[in-house]
């Protein structure tokens, strides 16, 4: 199957081939021609299927045949690297059409987006906030949308975007194409699909990377060890880069500066970051200039981020879908990837969530030297470490260990430790 059946105009086709797509993935394949059709979507989908390019091409070829001037495609999208992203996939399968793109985020100056506004656009892909903005306040017109696209609504609403994007929804015309995509599907955003979409069809994607071709662990280790058992996985990890999760922006910021002085290349990429601060994160890691990105789960949301060897969850995310997109971030396009999550006392329910999600349970490895602790020895997470306090002890009472399904195997490794190595794993998962 490739692109042909989908009759794009010449100059369409020939950038979805620079774009280097040979086969169209599962979600454009049943998306794009409901889509071409004028339908509503409903797509249940997640970063990483192909669905920008799902609902960018049908907006491309249609637009492409009218005339310039009018906005006729608005993307609104959760985060500022998103819609960078998605604009980039415009720009790249637009190449050669005419047709102009603008992003429209906070956080930077409006004075460019108002010129662009002026000089004309075709498509807009916008962040909710600075969206309203300009609606409110700048005069921007979007009354002649044809196609509305709300990209990561989940996301959106745990955002608290879910009243902004009903004020604009007020000044598209009633007349118009509406597709929402969303990786999950809680009530709220049901609830928006039913306001928002007439008659939809609705399209589900599973991960596009099966879960097999990632290995995952699990490893016991007390807050307080953890900047300690990153450092020596990293200092371990001998090509690609690593992806490391935590939970808050704090966490991350610390955590990257703290592996920097430790001599590893790493960058923060969390929401208290100015916009192009992001961008040089997100762009620097990319290339290669940053080994380890840390980042919190709203600021790396939707980031394609190719390339990377292992995800580390420095701490578990809070829901089990979060663990998925998570760890999707590996193994991608064929590669094999690694997760390895760091566990603590409080994590019992989240983990049998994740085992439940997936059907399988996950690894145990117990790194000698590192333990959970005792409960309730630990800090309350980014405080102060208490002075004097009584280091934690080793114990032999992991309730993980306890509560561990039979398919939960217990590695101990003596081994690896003579050879400095933790990952006699690191090799295994290549
Ligand atoms: P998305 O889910 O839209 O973020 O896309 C994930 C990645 O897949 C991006 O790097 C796209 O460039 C890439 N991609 C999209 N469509 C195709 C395709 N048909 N073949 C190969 N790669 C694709």
């Amino acid at each position: 199957m490739d692109f042909k059946k989908f009759n794009f105009s010449s100059r369409i086709a020939d950038n979805i081939r620079n774009c280097g797509y040979e086969h169209p993935t599962p979600i454009q394949e049943e998306a794009m021609p409901k889509i071409m059709d004028g339908k509503d979507l409903l797509g249940l989908a997640q970063t990483g299927t192909g669905k920008t390019a799902a609902f960018a091409l049908p907006i491309i070829q249609k637009l492409a045949a009218g005339p310039r001037g009018k906005i006729g495609a608005l993307v609104v999208a959760p985060t500022r690297e998103l819609a960078e992203q998605i604009n980039e996939s415009f720009r790249d399968l637009a190449e050669g059409t005419g047709l102009r793109t603008v992003t429209v985020y906070g956080g930077v100056g409006k004075g460019g987006q108002l010129q662009e506004f002026k000089q004309g656009v075709e498509v807009v892909i916008a962040c909710p906030g600075r969206l309203l903005d300009h609606l409110n306040n700048h005069g921007l017109k979007l009354d002649k949308v044809e196609t509305l696209v709300l990209d990561e609504a989940d996301q959106m609403f745990d955002m608290g975007f879910l009243p902004d994007i009903r004020r604009i929804l007020k000044h598209l015309p009633r007349q118009r194409q509406t597709l929402l995509f969303s990786a999950t599907m809680p009530a709220d955003i049901r609830k928006l699909a039913d306001e928002t979409l007439h008659n939809p069809v609705e399209v589900r994607i599973k991960l596009e990377q099966p879960l097999e071709a990632i290995s995952q662990v699990l490893i016991p280790v007390s807050k307080r060890q953890r900047a300690n058992l990153l450092l020596q996985l990293l200092k371990e990890t001998e090509e690609g880069s690593t992806l490391v999760f935590s939970r808050t922006k704090y966490g991350a910021k610390n955590l990257a500066k703290k592996l920097n002085k430790n001599g590893i290349k790493a960058v923060d990429l969390q929401g208290n970051m100015s916009q192009n601060q992001r961008q040089r994160a997100l762009t620097g890691f990319r290339d290669g200039d940053f080994t380890v990105l840390v980042a919190t789960d709203i600021a790396a949301r939707g980031i394609d981020v190719s390339r990377v060897g292992q995800v580390i969850n420095y701490d578990l995310p809070s829901t089990a879908e979060a663990y998925t997109h998570r760890i999707g971030r590996t193994g991608r396009a064929q590669r094999s990837g690694r997760a390895v999550s760091f566990i603590g006392h409080d994590d019992k329910a989240m983990i049998k969530a994740i085992e439940r999600l997936q059907g399988k349970s996950i690894e145990l490895l117990v790194v000698d030297g590192f333990s959970m602790g005792e409960e309730g020895d630990e800090p309350p997470p980014h405080q102060a470490k208490p002075r004097g306090k009584k280091k934690p002890q080793a114990t032999n009472r992991s309730p993980v260990k306890k509560q561990t399904r039979s398919g939960n195997k217990v590695k101990k490794s003596p081994a690896k430790q003579q050879s400095g190595n933790i990952f006699g794993l690191a090799k295994k998962g290549k």
